[in-house]
């Protein structure tokens, strides 16, 4: 037989039914022992016969023994009965020796439902039977008189057998049926957790299970979906940083191409041109110089970008005012931004706002978003830095009121090599990895940078940082 549950199921059930049966066999062979123990102890008979005899039958007062549910007879030597008061123990009125005699020997016997005491007096020569019936009995036995059975022996043991046959096969044919009912429940529950993670296994981890159960399974079944969920979500997450990691590789050869090909080029022109101006010779230099400063800028960026993703990157970071931080880079801001045409506007509170800052990495982003105002929008567009507090968090908003972003770009302006206008920001020699640098800064911070404003109206970033 396999080692199956079911089949477990089916043994385990067998031997408590065989176990059940021996019990109640044994039962049975304990009640007897114990109906011989305490039988004598349930007659009780308050009028003996030696108590009530008297010489003469007629002065035997037969009416305590019949008020109390008894019986008396007297029977004389010739084996008549000459008084009979209560219930007749006796079948006849006259008896033959031989009757008398059997009903002597039966009355011996406790087997009977009447209890009787039998006195004989040899003066007035009768039998005095008091009669009682037996209080209480357990009968248990199966008795054989082998003296006095007659009758098809080997017949009898087959009907017994057969019976015993019937039982035995019923008793497994209800264990099978039982076995398969309780053992199905588990073993559905088991095939549906083994499907489920054989699909997993394949690769399916949108595969889940679906008990309805509140069991133990169900337990398991919560685990097992949770942990399905988990790899699939991982799984998801790898599948997309995978894809992240291929389109950065593709960025970034893409935009290194450009300006190492340029540089290339200009580069053989100076080599190989037999006769070349001096205005030409420099122009060749000064179109090398721009595009190493581009390929350049790129490579430390993407550098700095790669930094913040590896897990040794911290901040280096300080209880500081940033108001005053704040005011102090706004400082800087003004000269560039007057050489740029640009109007602003600064609202920086008076009293202090503590942060833990890394002064410098915050720098790098307010000069970040303050170099993309000006390198994307027109002169006279008007830049705002303004810093509100609220309950544990200062609010930062850095605004201008030029060109805008496009809406659709909200949730990727972030990503790295991700712009606005691509052509624009080649002329202005932008990376695509200046405002994912400024977010990184941001979130290492504990807080966070988005884009607010919606396109046409110009760009507004708020910046969110915690407060001490
Ligand atoms: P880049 O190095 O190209 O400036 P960023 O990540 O800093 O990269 O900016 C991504 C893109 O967002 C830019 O290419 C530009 O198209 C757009 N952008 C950022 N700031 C502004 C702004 N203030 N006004 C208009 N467009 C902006």
């Amino acid at each position: 037989m396999r080692k199956t549950i079911s089949n477990q199921f089916f043994l385990h059930y067998l031997v408590v039914f065989v176990l059940v049966a021996v019990a109640t066999v044994s039962a049975y062979f304990f009640l007897i022992i114990a109906n011989h123990l305490a039988e004598d102890t349930f007659t009780k008979n308050r009028y003996p016969a030696s108590a009530m005899m008297r010489d003469d039958y007629r002065f035997i007062d037969p009416a305590p023994i019949l008020k109390n549910g008894g019986s008396l007879q007297i029977v004389d030597k010739d084996y008549r009965v000459v008084v009979a008061e209560g219930k007749d123990a006796l079948p006849k009125r006259q008896l033959t020796p031989a009757e008398f005699t059997e009903f002597l020997v039966e009355s011996k016997s406790k087997d009977r439902t009447l209890s009787h005491d039998i006195l004989y007096n040899p003066q007035g020569e009768f039998w005095l039977i008091i009669t009682f019936p037996t209080s209480f009995r357990i009968d248990f036995e199966v008795k054989m008189n082998p003296k006095a059975a007659t009758g098809n022996f080997p017949r009898v043991a087959f009907i017994f057998g057969l019976t015993i046959a019937i039982y035995l096969l019923l008793l497994t044919a209800l264990t099978i049926v039982y076995s398969r009912i309780t053992g199905s429940r588990i073993t559905e529950s088991l095939r549906k957790l083994r499907d489920g993670t054989r699909l997993l296994r394949e690769g399916d981890y949108s595969a889940r299970v679906d008990l309805r159960l509140t069991n133990e399974f169900a337990e398991l079944q919560d685990t097992f979906n949770d942990m399905a969920s988990r790899i699939e979500e991982e799984i998801d997450l790898r599948k997309k940083s995978e894809g992240d990691r291929r389109q950065l590789i593709l960025d970034i050869s893409h935009d290194l191409k450009n300006p190492m090909a340029s540089i290339e080029g200009y580069a053989e022109r100076l080599l190989h041109a037999a006769t070349m101006s001096e205005e030409e010779r420099r122009g060749c230099l000064e179109v090398i110089q721009k595009n190493s400063q581009r390929a350049n800028r790129l490579l430390t960026e993407l550098f700095e970008l790669s930094q913040m993703d590896s897990p040794e990157f911290s901040l280096h970071l300080e209880a500081t005012d940033l108001c005053e931080v704040l005011r102090q880079i706004c400082g800087e801001l003004v000269q560039e931004l007057e050489r740029a045409g640009f109007d602003y506007e600064f609202a920086i509170p008076e009293e202090p706002v503590w942060a833990w800052l890394d002064i410098d990495r915050f720098g790098r982003v307010v000069h970040n978003l303050a170099d993309n105002a000006v390198r994307y929008n027109p002169r006279g567009t008007t830049v705002s830095v303004s810093l509100t507090v609220t309950d544990d968090q200062a609010m930062i908003h850095f605004s201008d009121n030029g060109i805008g972003i496009p809406t659709r770009l909200k949730g990727d302006i972030f990503k790295p090599f991700v712009r606005a206008d691509y052509a624009r920001t080649f002329e202005t020699g932008g990376s695509g990895l200046g405002l994912a640098i400024a977010k990184r800064i941001t979130e290492a911070h504990g807080g966070d940078v988005v884009l607010c404003s919606s396109s046409g109206k110009g760009s507004t970033f708020r910046m969110t940082i915690p407060t001490i």
